[in-house]
């Protein structure tokens, strides 16, 4: 046999006990129902719990291994535990966190059809679920990317770039969007600088097709053009899906890209309660949904789709001598449909789940957190120390702990934290301090939900 000739590379003794050690352990964390909650530590207190970790000679799999079980995994919160109810949880589906490791192992470069055309395939059938969930032809077709940040940028970039090939560069352009699109839209209109017009909400705080009218109208008046609308589905802070079908029709009248930005809420059309809620995103020109969020993918997935690909691939497909070749086999490279090129194929663990389980299942799971949303919102009503502070919609409540300041909010937030107890944190609504739940989890229990609101007391 030839001696190795490298030192990273080959299956000896001690890689196949590291591998049992691994596997045990996934089974392990995949089986603790919950997960320890655990919560954040200083750097300079990991440090000297670490010591140097970066050495010439290496530490040996058994201390490497060692510092992430005992160390840095407990300073990291597990967003999958049943009373992790802040921000946007994550739930994965066990399919889904194992075949991730499958597609760990398979070195697949999800790029061009040359190289991934099988996993890619299987990512397309599933953007294909999704597409036909929100009544989008069959000719529709997108990428999976890392975040709805990712998304959102490559859609409006695009909506940009075909913008211009119609209507040239000569007018100052805008994009529409209402007080409650999330942060990432802003950053997208920052990165194309594109101002962004403000659409004044409804009384929920919604985008409608009459105030998106009137802006419109407004900005055409300053010499504006709007060539984007961006509606949220729903909204990050308050669960609340804007006027869909409004703002489709204004998009219509005025040739503008209507881009829903669902990375939180379109999973909800995986429910068939949650599913009437979305009616005109079939108009809509493009939208995001993060399977990381609430359709039980690991982390890092949102599916990026566009009505019409081929205005995505015309704006954002590289151009390069060393890619020349890979025109030719093409059927289809994910590569053309967003901002970026090597990828992995982060589509298979939804597919394999999916695959696996079935919609019916997922609309089951997805379904779950509308009603946990109710379960909390009704037993929020009956009590004496909180109130409600608008009907949830999709799987977010917001709430005030009455007579609790700001911060008297964050402490016990941080309290909750420290006791293992929740990971709820106080958001602002309308310039008010309050509390939000967010579930996505269908493993929360109503039992959750009351320790938590009775820790309010
Ligand atoms: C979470 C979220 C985003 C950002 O998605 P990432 O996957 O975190 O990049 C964008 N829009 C909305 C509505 C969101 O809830």
């Amino acid at each position: 046999m030839a001696p190795p000739t490298s030192p990273l590379h080959g299956v000896d003794p001690a890689t196949e006990q590291i591998a049992t050690q691994i596997f045990d352990y996934v089974l392990q964390r995949i089986r603790m129902s919950p997960p320890p909650l655990d919560g954040p530590r200083p750097a300079a207190e990991l440090r000297a719990a670490t010591g140097p970790m970066i050495t010439d000679e290496g530490l040996g799999y058994e201390r490497a291994f060692g510092l992430f079980r005992d160390v840095l995994a407990p300073a990291c919160i597990s967003s999958d535990h049943p009373r992790y109810l802040a921000f946007v949880p994550t739930a994965p589906a066990e399919a889904a966190t194992l075949f991730d490791l499958v597609v760990s192992a398979s070195s697949i470069y999800g790029d061009w059809w040359l190289e991934g055309a099988g996993a890619i395939y299987a990512e397309n059938e599933t953007l294909r679920w999704l597409a036909s969930l929100a009544g989008f032809p069959d000719t529709a077709g997108g990428v999976f990317v890392s975040g709805g940040t990712a998304g959102n940028l490559a859609a409006l970039t695009t909506a940009r770039e075909t913008w211009r090939r119609e209507h040239g560069r000569d007018r100052p352009i805008a994009i529409a969007a209402a007080p409650s699109a999330h942060s990432s839209i802003r950053l997208a209109a920052m990165v194309i600088d594109v101002p962004i017009v403000t659409v004044a909400p409804d009384p929920r705080g919604r985008l409608t097709g009459t105030a998106l009218r009137a802006t419109i109208e407004a900005a055409h008046a300053d010499g504006l053009d709007v060539m984007a609308i961006v509606a949220t589905a729903g909204a990050t802070n308050t669960g609340i899906v804007d006027d869909l079908a409004g703002a489709a029709e204004a998009a219509t009248e005025y040739g503008a890209w209507l881009h829903v930005d669902g990375a939180y809420g379109c999973a909800a059309l995986a429910s068939t309660i949650g599913r009437p809620l979305f009616r005109g995103i079939e108009a809509a020109d493009s939208f995001v949904l993060d399977p990381h969020k609430w359709l039980f993918a690991p982390f890092d997935c949102c599916a990026l789709v566009y009505r019409d690909p081929g205005l995505a691939g015309a704006a954002l497909t590289q151009h390069a001598e060393y890619l020349e070749t890979l025109d030719a086999t093409a059927e289809w490279n994910p590569s053309d449909f967003a901002i970026h090129m090597t990828r992995r194929v982060r589509g298979l663990p939804l597919w394999f789940s999916v695959t696996a389980h079935g919609a019916r299942a997922y609309d089951v799971a997805v379904s779950r957190g509308i009603e946990l949303a109710q379960l909390a919102a009704r037993a929020i009503e009956a009590s004496d120390h909180l109130e409600l502070v608008m009907e949830p919609e999709l799987s977010v409540v917001l709430f005030r702990r009455r007579g609790w300041d700001a911060e008297r909010c964050q402490a016990w937030s941080d309290e909750a934290l420290a006791d293992g107890l929740a990971l709820v944190v106080p958001t602002v609504h309308d310039g008010e301090t309050m509390f939000r739940l967010c579930f996505v989890n269908p493993t929360t229990t109503s039992s959750d939900i009351d320790a938590v609101l009775a820790a309010m007391r």
